[in-house]
């Protein structure tokens, strides 16, 4: 197979760069986690796919992947502006579980969604509770380095002490700062984030640590820096999430970095576009919004809503329809139904396997590689050869199509008996009415096909 070489869109460049390992064969691969107070959205559970899909080729190119993901369980704060309400601590509110008991239930939760869309699953799977002792120790990194000050409130970032502060953003400080309103008694520019926030005097929080600076809370952005350096060191290849990251969160983190390891954390940035409702919201504080369980209790098989995410590129908003995921189900059945037709594989058509390679190798580009994997469909090359490729291309696409098997569907007795009156009339060789049974078969939409065992009947 000649291999195309991998590229990536790398946001922090705003270029698609080759990849090429910091430490061949190996790669680290950093993914930030959901935060568990509610269930996880279809919007969230679009970007696990698409890290999920980023693994799975830099798996496919031969490298082994050593893939963090966090949990966020405390710090999330209702406003990116440092204000507002713990996220956790609301969730413990609207369902009257303590927040440990939320946190719990939702990491469950979403461990369950990942599986159903045959997400691989971490190799590391790091909580932010878990983790209060490094990032403390990444905080007094940076008081140090003379980054932080204190406010009534908290120890914050001096974002104004980093001359590329907000690069990944191309943030236009001077402008910028002038615009935002200061949110936080004490903070000194708009930019500045909390690193550790002081638990209110007047109410105990359930979650909340002693340190050097007082009895509080890690800031939200803080974890993701210290956790990433600690399980994949202070500068690794890449670093996912969502859009939205790439203006608060993504900055945040690698103002950390800078300010601690003098790294940019990871070598590529890269951020997966959001899904965007037309016809229902898909925020999670308003309470309203579509989980995965939504599309199963309206009969759609998870994988479905993992396909229709394919068909688009991870770097366009993709707006979310019914009849997108119908056209969706009828796809994946259709690829499902020829797969298993196939029967056993044989060996892997290079051309195919070259041009799907060069496809998802050119910065995951699913739509075209779905492209390819139809036109193999559709093609005239025999059934073992497709399907021997087609479950190399199922190590990227995850559809489950090695072990799909059809539903025992239930043939109408009508149907029987014409099948019947057809094979009699083989039988008798009387091969004219054999084939006008088998067009009136057709006709009412089902499709015999005469195997060693017999004639099978099936829905077209
Ligand atoms: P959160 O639970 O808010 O920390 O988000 C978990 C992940 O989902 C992050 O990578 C977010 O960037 C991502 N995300 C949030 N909303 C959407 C959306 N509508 N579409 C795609 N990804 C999203
Ligand atoms: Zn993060």
């Amino acid at each position: 197979m000649t291999k195309k070489p991998l590229r990536l869109y790398d946001t922090y460049t705003r270029q698609l760069r080759e990849f090429v390992p910091l430490h061949p064969p190996n790669v680290g691969l950093y993914a930030c986690g959901l935060t568990v107070y509610d269930y996880a959205h279809i919007g969230n559970l679009r970007t696990y796919i698409f890290e999920d899909i980023l693994r799975r080729i830099l798996e496919f190119n031969g490298y082994p992947v050593t893939h963090v993901q966090n949990i966020t369980d405390v710090g999330h704060l209702v406003s990116d502006a440092d204000t507002g309400e713990d996220k956790m601590e609301k969730g413990a509110r609207r369902t009257g579980k303590t927040a440990w008991e939320i946190a719990e239930l939702y990491t469950q939760h979403f461990k369950d969604d990942l599986t159903a869309l045959n997400i691989l699953h971490p190799t590391i799977w790091c909580k932010a509770t878990d983790h209060i002792g490094e990032q403390i120790a990444l905080i007094q990194c940076l008081e140090a380095n003379g980054y932080t000050y204190l406010t009534d409130d908290g120890v914050y970032f001096d974002t104004a002490r980093q001359e590329d502060y907000g690069y990944l953003a191309r943030l236009n400080l001077a402008g910028q700062q002038a615009g935002m309103r200061v949110d936080v008694a004490g903070k000194r520019n708009p930019t500045d984030f909390a690193l550790w926030k002081f638990s209110p005097r007047d109410q105990q929080r359930q979650m909340e640590w002693d340190s050097p600076w007082g009895v509080g809370f890690p800031g939200w952005h803080i974890e993701c820096s210290a956790m990433a350096a600690k399980y994949l060191g202070p500068y690794f290849d890449i670093h996912c999430g969502g859009e939205d990251h790439i203006f608060v969160h993504h900055p945040n983190e690698i103002a950390q970095a800078q300010g601690c390891y003098g790294t940019r954390l990871a070598n590529f940035w890269m951020h997966g576009y959001f899904l965007q409702l037309t016809d229902a919201k898909m925020s999670k504080s308003t309470g309203d919004f579509l989980r995965l369980q939504t599309l199963i209790d309206r009969g759609y098989d998870p994988l479905v809503y993992r396909y229709f995410t394919l068909n688009s590129h991870y770097r366009s908003k993709l707006n979310f329809s019914w009849e997108g995921m119908d056209g969706a189900a009828r796809a994946l059945n259709r690829l499902r139904r020829a797969a298993h037709e196939w029967g056993q594989p044989g060996a892997v058509d290079e051309a195919y396997a070259d041009e799907f390679t060069a496809h998802i190798n050119d910065d995951l580009n699913m739509p075209r590689a779905l492209a390819t994997t139809w036109s193999l469909v559709k093609s005239d090359l025999p059934p073992q050869t497709k399907k021997a490729t087609i479950l190399l291309f199922d190590r990227v696409l995850a559809l489950g199509l090695a072990d799909w098997q059809p539903a025992d569907e239930a043939i109408p007795d009508a149907i029987m008996a014409l099948v019947e009156q057809r094979q009699a009339a083989r039988a008798a060789k009387n091969w004219p009415e054999a084939d006008a049974l088998r067009d009136q078969i057709a006709a009412a939409g089902y499709e015999v096909e005469d195997t060693i065992e017999g004639p099978r009947v099936q829905r077209k």
